[in-house]
């Protein structure tokens, strides 16, 4: 049998020119000896994979706070959805999958218990120490919080996931790397999948919690128009079936949409190297970028946010629960503030360093919504 080619050979052979080659990686912080098989972006989507910030997510909320039934999306299934949807629209433009993937699964692992309502609580609770911010804190999870290695804190992850995570902290600079450049084309796949799936899935899962119905949806045009698509796919459907429908081809639309969009800027801009890509510009000398929808799909989504926000994420069932969990976090970092003997010795180990209440809130940050609940009860 013939031996496999090496990741460069096969990435040179499938990359387009504009895709970031893992041989041209700035390398990461801490020098390692290559790897024989795995590339380097396989490596650190391996590292994010093997972290307990990534396990953690299966049991963190999305949207919806508390126990309301196993059908709606955790922060770990929304991730499986963003990394898919991502790879298909990294394979449609020749990208470097394994890039995707890696920014795609590590997107979320900052987020604390609780959603955004968590991140808000934590936010104010930590309003004289710089505030608490989930990109933010996935680049501490990155680069100090995971300790993987007996010589140094951190995953020491690829510069190029650092750059990615650093860019999605608003108002900081990118951890010293080109601070003004535009993203990889490979982190604004990644940007729009994430917009993708919880645009759609969140639709689904409020239909699902009974907090909006289908036909409500169905009055916005974006909505119509998959639902249009749907009955020319499979004819008249109703119930259940019509929503299965109407919901997979929401993606499929934005998806195709995306692709065919970006492959029309590339080609009008000639962008034929990661240089070309990197130093695209707006008119007001901002970093553009390549990866957009139609302007169709882009007003479509604008209004189904829109349509999101009123109707659900501040619906009073969701507000209802979101205020008494937020009460409970709240206490339990005043708990932790007065005993720091009981925050877990890691993270205590930090408190010369970082302070009392980062370090409180670094390790509120890391608990699973149930961990939470159990250990407030347990403590307050
Ligand atoms: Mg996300």
């Amino acid at each position: 049998m013939t031996p496999p080619a090496g990741w460069q050979a096969r990435e040179s052979l499938l990359l387009a020119p504009y895709a970031m080659h893992a041989a041209d990686s700035a390398g990461r912080v801490h020098l390692e000896p290559p790897h024989p098989i795995r590339s380097p972006y396989q490596r650190d989507h391996d590292r994010i994979v093997h972290s307990s910030a990534f396990r953690r997510l299966a049991h963190k909320t999305q949207v919806f706070t508390g126990y309301l039934g196993d059908y709606h999306r955790s922060r770990l299934t929304h991730t499986l959805e963003v990394t898919g949807i991502a790879r298909t629209l990294g394979r449609g433009l020749a990208l470097n999958e394994d890039l995707v993937e890696t920014l795609a699964l590590a997107h979320d692992i900052g987020h604390p218990p609780l959603g955004h309502a968590g991140e808000d609580t934590l936010d104010e609770l930590l309003a004289d120490e710089g505030g608490f911010n989930h990109n933010a804190q996935a680049l501490r999870i990155m680069e100090l919080l995971e300790t993987r290695y007996p010589d140094f804190s951190g995953l020491n992850l690829s510069r190029e996931i650092l750059e990615a995570q650093a860019a999605r902290v608003k108002g900081r600079p990118a951890a010293g790397i080109r601070p003004a450049a535009a993203p990889l084309l490979e982190t604004q796949v990644v940007d729009a999948a994430d917009s993708i799936a919880y645009d759609t899935h969140d639709a689904d899962d409020a239909i699902e919690l009974g907090l909006v119905a289908l036909e409500e949806l169905l009055e916005l045009p974006l909505v119509a128009e998959a639902a249009a698509r749907a009955a020319d796919r499979y004819g008249p459907l109703d119930g259940i079936d019509r929503r299965r429908a109407v919901i997979h081809e929401l993606v499929d639309m934005q998806a195709g949409d995306l692709i065919k969009q970006s492959q029309a800027a590339l080609a009008r801009l000639g962008i034929d190297s990661v240089a070309s890509v990197r130093s695209q510009q707006t008119a007001a000398g901002q970093p553009l970028r390549i990866v957009t929808h139609s302007p169709q799909v882009a007003a479509g989504k604008k209004d189904l946010e829109a349509f999101l926000f009123r109707k659900v994420y501040r619906s009073k069932r969701v507000m209802g629960v979101r205020l008494a969990a937020q009460a409970k976090l709240s206490r339990l970092f005043h708990w932790y503030c007065a005993h720091p003997d009981s925050v877990a010795p890691s993270y205590r180990e930090r408190v010369t360093t970082v302070g009392l209440q980062r370090s409180v809130a670094d390790y509120l940050a890391g608990m699973t919504d149930r961990y939470l609940e159990w250990d407030y009860d347990r403590r307050v």
